[in-house]
């Protein structure tokens, strides 16, 4: 077996043993809201946000960015779940900041393996095997890491399939600090009808 493995399944025998009566929990969040986040390995939102299994949803890719699959989500969310309020929360430090479409499309056409980076960016091995696929996607990229959260609450809060009524809430998480900085501008956005 992988190490890797073995270290994600063996304390899930003590997660297995102090279990008690979650089995019962129901599906649908017990504290109606939504989370869309980074995938962020430094990033827990059960932790920064204080959540408990079956309080909510956490929805994750890379940046917390608000793709045609994040919100499928979050409308599966509402519609099906009832969650009534949802935040956007995006962090400093983001790796999604440290590169752009051309960038990644290029790293993909040297080599699949995974890339160096140093103070003068990203670099590939260029160790051949590489696809000019990634040069077709959009990664969605951050430049401007407030700016991002804002466009991320519009494109969500303009979507058709959204109630009008929930608000979206902008936020920086702060990986320094662990703390949760609201972005008014998001949320003036994001603002429910
Ligand atoms: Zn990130």
């Amino acid at each position: 077996m992988s190490k890797i493995v073995d270290e994600v399944t063996s304390p899930n025998a003590d997660y297995v043993a102090g279990f008690g009566d979650k089995g019962d929990l129901p599906m649908p969040p017990g504290r109606q809201f939504a989370i869309l986040t980074c995938m962020d390995a430094r990033l827990d939102p059960a932790k920064y946000a204080g959540l408990a299994e079956g309080d909510a949803h956490v929805i994750r890719n890379a940046g917390g960015r608000a793709s045609d699959d994040a919100i499928r989500s979050l409308v599966i969310s509402c519609k099906l779940l009832g969650t009534k309020e949802w935040f956007v929360i995006h962090h400093t430090n983001c790796g999604m900041e440290t590169f752009s479409n051309e960038i990644m499309g290029d790293l993909l056409s040297g080599s699949l393996k995974t890339a160096s980076v140093d103070a003068s960016g990203w670099h590939d091995s260029n160790a051949g095997g590489g696809t000019i696929d990634g040069k077709f996607v959009n990664w969605l990229p951050i430049s401007d890491q407030a700016k991002s959260v804002v466009e991320d609450v519009l494109r969500i809060r303009a979507n058709s399939m959204v109630p009008g009524d929930i608000p979206i809430y902008g936020y920086i998480y702060d990986c320094k600090t662990g703390a949760l900085n609201e972005l008014p501008e998001a949320t003036e956005v994001g603002k429910a009808k």
